[in-house]
């Protein structure tokens, strides 16, 4: 194969993620030095297409995982599981990566259960342990594993929130909206609309967002921006497109939603 072909080829497989600043070297830096990362910022800005891009740069494999309430440590490390009438160990996606030197990323790592802390303690100092109690194996972390993790602050609550002693374990970086110009090069690339439309909407989406303290949980995301300009890349009409894509998602509430419409009436 030709050089050109393998770059292609490279690049093909590198998922297009567009940098905000300098996240890319620090998570470079973090990996060689062995350090666990916290990822912060709101839903759908771009947290999961950065380690999944940074995984494929360094050539890791990347195992994600949407943490929820009911996720506990076993759901993690492994548990085992009759097959065929035999009981076999089966790795769970942390065990996995631990063993084979790959990138674990937890989504929302505040959701899951308290017990996941105590896996990820040991594997978050220098020591780079996991102890798999059920096997009584304490596994060493193979050279290239990483732990990243993520969590929403808009979303905290008291019950749910990290610990100092477990977020003092991870170098942390903040993600929050891109700017405008880069927020429409990432929307034009992953929509196929053209620039100055994707334009458009990313100047709406920033005065839906200036509506988030007063009424919405959460503003308007990037991925929404993508699914909005998606559609009207399709064929769907901007009208109904905005509606399904950048107002429904965001609220049940009459008013609010009235309110977002206005905006949009005299924004868009
Ligand atoms: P999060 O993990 O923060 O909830 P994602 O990483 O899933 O969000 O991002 C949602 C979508 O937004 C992605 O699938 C991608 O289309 C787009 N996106 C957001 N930020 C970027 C970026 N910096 N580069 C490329 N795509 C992005």
């Amino acid at each position: 194969m030709t050089r050109g072909a393998n770059l292609a080829m490279a690049e093909r497989e590198i998922p297009f993620y567009q940098p905000l600043g300098e996240e890319c070297a620090l998570f470079e830096h973090a990996y060689r030095r062995r350090l666990p990362l916290l990822l912060k910022g709101p839903t759908g800005c771009g947290k999961t297409r950065f380690v999944t891009h940074m995984a494929a740069r360094l050539g890791r494999a990347c195992y994600t995982v949407a943490c929820h309430d009911d996720l506990t440590a076993a759901d993690l490390t492994g548990r085992y599981l009759l097959r065929g009438g035999d009981t076999v160990w089966v790795d769970g996606p942390l065990t996995r990566a631990v063993r084979e030197g790959a990138i674990c990323y937890l989504d929302e790592v505040v959701e899951a259960r308290k017990d996941v802390t105590v896996v990820l303690h040991p594997l978050t100092d220098d020591r780079r342990v996991l102890p798999l109690e059920r096997t009584g194996e304490l596994l060493e972390a193979s050279e290239g594993f990483m732990l990243v993790v993520s969590y929403n602050p808009g979303y905290q609550n008291i019950l749910k929130n990290l610990k100092p002693s477990t977020r003092q374990r991870f170098l942390a970086l903040e993600f929050g909206f891109p700017p405008p110009e880069l927020e429409t090069a990432i929307v034009a690339r992953e929509s196929g609309l053209a620039k100055e439309r994707c334009a458009a909407l990313v100047r709406l989406a920033h005065r839906l967002r200036e509506l988030k303290e007063q009424d919405l949980e959460e503003g308007v995301s990037t991925r929404l921006l993508v699914y909005c300009a998606t559609l009207i890349s399709a064929g769907v009409s901007p009208d109904f497109a905005v509606r399904t894509a950048l107002i429904e998602p965001l609220t049940d509430d009459p008013d609010v939603k009235a309110g977002l419409l206005e905006v949009v009436r005299a924004a868009y």
